[in-house]
């Protein structure tokens, strides 16, 4: 997609204004990369649209290039189209909130329901789990493991009971146990089928939801729309989740879930690890969507690493020589995020640009980097001049990092030299003069 998009930017060189004209080619070169990005065609035309009558009404902002305004504009539209904010969770005003979950077949309802228990655990809340996906017992085992794992009871009976009768009969023992949100999995098909919607109706009747999210993978191609607008006619959805976008799909789905039901995206997953459940930020999806990466969690990184106490405390750190390997971790890590920012740069015509190799090595020597510092014990961390005394240590990192004693011991020097060049840095910009470490 980036490259397609790229390509559309570059035809708007040299222009001074964006009119109907000059944007056609990039219009139809963003309308493919839609496509390219599994984006629902009706959706594309309308969202093709919307962007050409927008540019069209707009004048130009003195200072900006119309390449840039363009690049905005399709954000933004992106944006709008996805609901623009976050779209929390809505709880029910007496207890307990029954949250009902419906999709198709292995989209990652069971794990979604667990990794809400979890989140909404941290959010302070008390939750159980329903399993009414009773067409196999190993959907059964699977939902009791993952309902172990994050600490959160699962109500469930045998495979010959009703579904809708479970979810009642659930709500009731929730009730008793006052507990606060309740998560009711259910089954899907390989296909939307009447025997599945009419089972699903028949559950939330039963229980009377405050939330019914549709989990769709986010892996959906074209279909998504189709999917999502017979869930909604159907069953009525509140929302959606997104699953795996820890995969390298563009997330094209997310573009067509609003647009055809009205309902927003609330959460979505990025992995299979219980904690990889976050909120849906709309204006980061379009930033995938644009090929943008993760533009706007660096921003926030960046932020979180440089919060000025952190950056108050680093400086005192630096001053004191006490620059330590966690310092050195957070650093390389918001480095790393560069290599992103650096492709969105690229994207601009007459920007420099950071080559996919560059950004690919910059990565692997992170992780090569992190492997090493997760071998070190907290104590060695904290005081790498452990590491630069004893080659016993350095031996025992190697092996368990499973790296050479040489990277191990390049990486002690890079600390220190780093440590020194901070502080001289520091030095000069105060004017003052820093002795530089010895090492
Ligand atoms: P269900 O049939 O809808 O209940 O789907 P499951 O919850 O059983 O998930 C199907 C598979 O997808 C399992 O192997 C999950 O581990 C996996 N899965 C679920 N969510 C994610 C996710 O966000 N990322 C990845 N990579 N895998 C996921
Ligand atoms: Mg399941």
């Amino acid at each position: 997609l980036t490259s397609g998009l790229e390509s559309a930017w570059s035809k708007l060189k040299g222009a001074e204004v964006l009119t109907k004209e000059n944007i056609a080619e990039p219009m139809r070169d963003i309308r493919r990369a839609l496509l390219e990005a599994d984006v629902s065609l009706p959706v594309v035309r309308r969202f093709v649209q919307n962007v050409s009558d927008r540019v069209v009404g707009v004048g130009l902002i003195r200072g900006v290039r119309p390449d840039q305004q363009l690049v905005k504009i399709v954000h933004d539209e992106l944006v709008n189209l996805m609901g623009g904010e976050v779209s929390d969770l809505v709880f029910s005003k007496s207890s307990p909130t029954v949250i009902l979950l419906a999709g198709l077949q292995g989209v990652g309802k069971t794990t979604v329901c667990a990794k809400l228990a979890f989140y909404l655990k941290k959010l302070g809340k008390c939750c159980m789990l329903v399993a009414a996906d009773v067409y196999r017992p190993a959907a059964i085992d699977q939902i009791t493991i993952l309902g172990n794992q994050v600490g959160v009871p699962v109500y469930k009976e045998g495979t010959e009971v009703r579904p809708s009768q479970i979810a009642k009969n659930g709500l009731e023992e929730a009730k008793k146990r006052k507990t606060d949100v309740v998560i009711v999995d259910t089954a899907g098909r390989l296909q939307i089928d009447k025997a599945m919607m009419d089972e699903l109706k028949e559950v939330k009747q039963a229980v009377n939801p405050t939330e019914v999210l549709l989990v769709v993978d986010s892996m959906t191609g074209q279909e998504a729309a189709a999917l999502v607008t017979t869930f909604n006619i159907e069953i009525g959805i509140t929302g959606a989740i997104l699953t795996k976008l820890d995969g390298d799909s563009r997330g094209g789905a997310a573009l067509s879930v609003r647009e055809v039901s009205g309902r927003p995206i609330k959460l979505v997953g990025r992995g299979e690890r219980m904690e990889d459940l976050e909120p849906f930020y709309p204006d980061r999806m379009a930033g995938r969507i644009l090929g943008m990466g993760d533009v706007l969690s660096f921003v926030e990184k960046a932020q979180e690493v440089m919060r000025e106490e952190d950056a108050e405390e680093l400086q005192k750190k630096i001053m004191s020589a006490k620059f330590d390997f966690n310092d050195f971790l957070k650093q390389t890590r918001a480095v790393a995020q560069m290599g992103s920012v650096s492709r969105v740069i690229g994207m601009i015509p007459g920007m420099g640009k950071v080559t996919p190799a560059q950004i690919r090595e910059a990565e692997k020597n992170l992780k090569i980097m992190e492997s090493m510092i997760n071998a070190m014990t907290a104590e060695e961390r904290e005081k790498p001049e452990l590491l630069a005394e004893s080659p016993t240590r350095r031996r025992r990192v190697a092996t368990e990092s499973g790296k050479t004693e040489q990277q191990v011991s390049q990486l002690v020097a890079q600390l220190f030299q780093m440590r020194v060049r901070m502080k001289n840095l520091l030095g000069a910009m105060e004017g003052s003069s820093i002795p530089a470490l010895k090492n």
